[in-house]
């Protein structure tokens, strides 16, 4: 017997909710998806996409990693992005971070955490990149301020990449977006570094 019992309970329950309003919801979710919005966010428990902007199942197309990365070589998250903007043909991609990000502090910090440590050297690339932007920060403020600056490198990196280039030159109409989520009070800010075109 599972030991994970009360999540199939959960389940069980939030589908009943659901088809109580909508009788019909999984019927036609179970033919087709249609996203408009790719996101590309952090792994961390408190920062769930769908809830944050209060979307149901088939509204988000969802990437998450460890400090929302999107590196060059990563078969994952680029297939991702070339899935949903050539199959899916989403009009949005949107990389949300997070103040008070583990991974932004893990990759500050000296001590070993593993193969994670990895991961973490493109945060600390950005850190390295950005030196001069936190001369006179306290060390929160900073911490702060790598959450934006690694978004804004993310976005950076979703432009430059073949897929979102090409989709460009083919006239797609669609927009990259650098968010950042606070776990505190629940609120999203626009970093505004929206990029809609090869020429933004
Ligand atoms: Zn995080």
């Amino acid at each position: 017997m599972s030991s994970l019992k009360h999540l199939f309970e959960n389940n069980l329950a939030w589908a009943n909710e659901i088809k109580e309003q909508n009788p019909e919801f999984f019927s036609m979710l179970s033919k087709q998806q249609g996203p408009k919005y790719l996101w590309i966010g952090c792994s961390d428990s408190r920062v769930p996409a769908n809830q944050i902007v209060n979307l149901p199942p088939g509204e988000i197309f969802v990437h998450r990693n460890i400090a929302n990365l999107v590196v060059h070589t990563d078969l994952n998250c680029l297939s991702v992005i070339q899935y949903s903007v050539e199959i899916l043909r989403v009009k949005h991609i949107i990389v949300c971070g997070h103040y008070g990000c583990g991974g932004i502090k893990a990759a500050l910090e000296s001590q070993e955490h593993g193969l994670v440590d990895n991961w973490l050297r493109h945060v600390k690339d950005v850190d390295r990149f950005n030196a001069d932007k936190f001369n006179g920060l306290t060390h929160d403020e900073k911490l702060n301020l790598l959450c934006e600056l690694n978004v804004i490198e993310q976005v950076t990196n979703v432009c430059n990449s073949t897929i979102v280039q090409n989709a460009w030159e083919n006239g797609a109409n669609l927009s990259v977006h650098g968010w950042v989520y606070s776990i505190e009070n629940g609120i999203l800010k626009d970093l505004d570094v929206t990029v809609s075109s090869v020429n933004d």
